[in-house]
């Protein structure tokens, strides 16, 4: 594991061997979704819905475990942008249509990307995935 640091082009924490810092530098190409300074949302490589995206923050957080108060703010923006992220992205409004919202945080959780992130899929059903 490596240690985070802040990264000389931003003001975000970052981790040089993290592949979701390296979408936040540019490094590594992404299809997004939204932008801001605090939250970057993109397309999943590999939807398990017709409509899959990820929410992350700039800066880097491994994962839940890692949150404190300090968060409260970016994560309560992630939720809110989560829902009209979702309709941008053509989710048929609620309660009709919806969406739904995944974080899976450790080994148990079922996280592969270390870098905390909150799934958003929709679209009509079925799904790859429950
Ligand atoms: P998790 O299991 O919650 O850590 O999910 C990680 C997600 O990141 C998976 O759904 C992957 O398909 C997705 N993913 C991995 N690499 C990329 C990438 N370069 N661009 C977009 N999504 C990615
Ligand atoms: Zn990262």
């Amino acid at each position: 594991m490596s240690t985070s640091h802040t990264s000389s082009s931003s003001a975000h924490a970052s981790d040089e061997h993290c592949i979701f810092c390296k979408i936040v530098a540019g490094t590594i190409p992404s299809k997004k979704v939204y932008e801001d300074e605090d939250l970057l949302a993109f397309h999943d490589i590999n939807p398990w819905a017709p409509i899959h995206f990820l929410i992350i923050p700039k800066t880097h957080i491994a994962s839940m475990a890692q949150l404190t108060l300090s968060h409260e703010a970016l994560m309560g923006k992630i939720m809110v942008k989560a829902g009209e992220l979702a309709l941008q992205e053509g989710a048929v409004p609620y309660p009709e249509g919806g969406f739904r919202t995944v974080v899976n945080t450790g080994r148990h959780g079922g996280q592969e990307v270390h870098h905390l992130h909150v799934h958003v899929l929709a679209g009509e059903r079925p799904w790859q995935k429950i």
